[in-house]
């Protein structure tokens, strides 16, 4: 690891000044983060770490039917908060729940995990040169071993989003607000990520010294339900294979209202409104189920080794339906 400052900010104010620095990077729990900087993927020049403003960070509160979820809320915590027990936020918890372990439930952070890093086993490790971390001329899993890549929404790259919370929060509409020396902007959470993932794009649009501070949840309206599912080879330390997050509204025992977003299928979360709108005016069934999964993966191009996650995702999408719809 290359030798660098390491910040400990004791307000958000100095953390936000810190951060503006040229090569500085932010950490939270480091999970990801100092993972990357141990293999020199990352070599930055300073550290923020953001821990010391993790009381300020890690607040929930809710007004109005908003939630608002601090930055640096960990997963144990969101399972946990009074704030989101309902069934609105039920495919939240799952997210949070069936990430990593316990072990990591109880360090990742909220916003750690939104911005972590793709787990491609080739821009990840030192020992390859790829288009992704811009040292090499091609996407290398692109031809390798591709198992567990993209299978839509690729240009020139086959990277997956590996974030469970990401779905859940898209569905639910969530928005997100920054810090960037005294510049306080808020954002809707799709526009995190970025529109046209290409290799040289990373995998948010967060500008340099950019601190994320919260999360918003929308007020919903009565009835809202979210079901999440996925798929993954291990029960436990391992990233899904495939994921769905489906939010419906309900009322009359129809569906009034509805998102769907899939995740670790695409370079960036996925979010399908056209599989969604099949549900809206419909009752839940069987059969429209399988349609809606049809239409989720409509045009997905799987490639030489990850054709498994079109049944398998299909699957995915009609248990998180079945969830939500219950
Ligand atoms: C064994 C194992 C299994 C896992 N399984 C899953 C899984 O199934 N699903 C899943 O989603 N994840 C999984 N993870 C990943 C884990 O959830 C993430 O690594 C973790 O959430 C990152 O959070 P962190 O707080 O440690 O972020 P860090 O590692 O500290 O940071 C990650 C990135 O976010 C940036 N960052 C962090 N906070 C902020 C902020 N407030 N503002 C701006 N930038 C910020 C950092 O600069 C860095 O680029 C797994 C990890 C392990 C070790």
């Amino acid at each position: 690891m290359r030798p660098f400052t390491y910040v400990l900010p004791t307000s958000l104010e100095q953390a936000a000044e810190a951060a503006t620095q040229p090569d500085t990077i932010v950490k939270a729990a480091g999970i990801d983060i100092v993972d990357r900087m141990k293999e020199r993927l990352v070599t930055p020049q300073k550290v923020v770490n953001l821990l010391p403003l993790k009381r300020e960070l890690s607040q929930i509160a809710e007004q109005n039917g908003e939630v608002t979820i601090g930055a640096m809320v960990t997963l144990t915590q969101l399972q946990e908060a009074k704030q989101l027990q309902g069934r609105a936020y039920d495919g939240l918890r799952r997210a949070a729940s069936t990430t990593g372990t316990p072990q990591v439930q109880n360090r990742a952070t909220v916003a750690g995990n939104l911005l972590q890093f793709t787990r491609c086993w080739y821009v990840r490790s030192e020992a390859f040169r790829c288009l992704h971390g811009g040292r090499g001329p091609t996407c290398l899993a692109m031809t390798g071993d591709n198992r567990y890549h993209a299978v839509m929404g690729w240009s020139d790259c086959v990277r997956v989003h590996p974030s469970n919370l990401a779905p859940a929060l898209l569905a639910l509409g969530a928005e997100y607000t920054t810090r960037a020396g005294e510049a306080v902007r808020r954002r809707k959470l799709a526009d995190l990520f970025p529109a046209d993932p290409r290799a040289q794009n990373p995998e948010h649009t967060l500008e340099d010294g950019e601190i994320v501070t919260a999360l918003h949840l929308p007020a919903q309206p009565a009835d809202t339900r979210l079901g999440y599912a996925e798929s993954r080879e291990k029960q436990s330390f391992d990233w899904a294979t495939t994921a769905c997050a489906v939010r419906v509204v309900m009322a009359g025992g129809k569906i009034t209202a509805a998102d769907l977003v899939l995740g670790a299928v695409g370079p960036v979360p996925m979010a399908k409104p056209q599989a969604a709108q099949l549900l809206v005016g419909k009752e839940p069934s069987e059969k429209l189920f399988l349609r809606v999964a049809e239409a989720a993966f409509a045009g997905a191009t799987p490639l030489a080794f990850n054709a498994y996650k079109l049944p398998i995702g299909k699957a995915v999408v009609r248990a998180a339906l079945e969830e939500a719809t219950r």
